[in-house]
């Protein structure tokens, strides 16, 4: 196989900075990079610098190890907010910022000595997950944070992405309300649905939007696509009607036939609930996946597709069939088709000028 037949993810980091100015001028306030899981999948990193220099100053990641790669990268002057939170002195100086979630954690940090980064203190309103029940925080020693150089409160929507949910409204009202206690402090509200649905504060933390994810499912996608996902074709075959392709035979030809072969599978993170759903892109024409994804292959039915050869590149995520549309026929969101794609493709940055 010649080095060039590898699959190609390309991505636009003009696009995710426009984005960035898109989300930016429609909160009128300070907005954060989201990067965590290396940048929902496209490279936290490259996603970041790029960010960073369209004037980002605050990013958020999930996991300490994320925090301290981002800020080798970054330098130290933006802030990098740990959303699970780490104990004290775990990141070894790095200067990251720990979401405290905990009753426990807040009383680690208020007995630690005080860091420049500071801290952040997630309110539970409604999620469930993550952050500080209502009964934990009327249980708080007064002032346990006045130390710790507590930057913002947060608190994270449920379910803003659906307009009609009553949970978001109830969650906006419990969060002025429990941030009502630390009136000084500056408040972290919205996610991308969260900002689309005109929810402002001091620091909206939208992610999916940046990379292209629609923020209002079930209206027009007001963000740019960012990314291109193309694989290679390593082999074409003509098959008679009759004959089944793939592994448990699942699709049989109705007419004769032609099938390309591309290199790449579910390890890449091409979902196997794709199986005889998904569309490639060649030449600008849609063509069906036949059979079953296999773990470094697929194939697709390319027998009214016209000319083409091995070599050709086939879009399976993109412009074309983006990573919503690409997440409804896998039954699943867009989310996850970013965050799946895999370690063997070749990455390719457009720059971000
Ligand atoms: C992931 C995450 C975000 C970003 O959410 P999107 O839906 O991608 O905009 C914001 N805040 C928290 C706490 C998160 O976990």
């Amino acid at each position: 196989m010649q080095e060039a037949l590898a699959g190609e993810l390309e991505v636009d980091l003009g696009a995710i900075v426009a984005n960035w100015h898109t989300l930016r001028n429609r909160h009128g306030a300070d907005i954060a990079g989201v990067v965590k899981a290396d940048g929902y999948g496209l490279g936290a990193v490259p996603v970041a610098l790029a960010m960073a220099g369209a004037g980002c100053r605050h990013f958020f990641v999930a996991q300490l190890q994320e925090g301290l790669a981002l800020r080798q990268a970054i330098g130290n002057a933006p802030m990098i907010a740990v959303l699970g939170g780490f104990p004290p002195g775990a990141d070894s100086g790095a200067g990251l910022t720990p979401v405290l979630n905990t009753p426990q954690d807040i009383a680690a940090w208020a007995a630690a000595p005080r860091q420049n980064a500071g801290v952040i203190l997630h309110l539970d309103t409604g999620m469930e997950r993550l952050g500080l029940s209502a009964a934990q925080r009327a249980e708080l020693p007064p002032g346990v944070l006045d130390n710790a150089g507590l930057r913002y409160v947060m608190t994270h929507l449920a379910c803003a992405d659906d307009p009609g949910h009553p949970l978001t409204a109830l969650q906006v009202s419990r969060f002025a309300e429990a941030a009502g206690a630390f009136p000084d402090t500056p408040r972290s509200l919205a996610n991308s649905a969260g900002l689309f649905r005109g929810l402002t504060s001091d620091l909206a933390r939208p992610g999916c939007a940046a990379y292209g994810i629609n923020p209002t499912p079930g209206q027009p996608n007001p963000m740019r696509q960012v990314m291109r996902l193309t694989i290679p074709i390593i082999q074409l075959r003509d098959v008679p009607a009759g004959t089944p392709v793939g592994y448990g035979a699942t699709w049989i030809a109705k007419r004769d036939s032609r099938i390309a072969t591309i290199a790449a599978g579910y390890a890449d993170g091409y979902l196997r609930a794709l199986s005889s759903r998904g569309i490639g892109i060649i030449a600008g024409r849609p063509v069906k996946l036949v059979g079953r994804v296999s773990m470094d292959l697929i194939t697709l039915d390319v027998t009214d597709a016209g000319d083409m050869q091995v070599g050709d590149r086939v879009e399976m995520i993109g412009p074309g069939q983006t990573p919503d549309e690409v997440a409804a026929l896998a039954g699943t969101i867009g989310y996850e088709v970013l965050t799946s794609l895999g370690a063997r493709y070749r990455r390719r940055y457009l720059g971000a000028a």
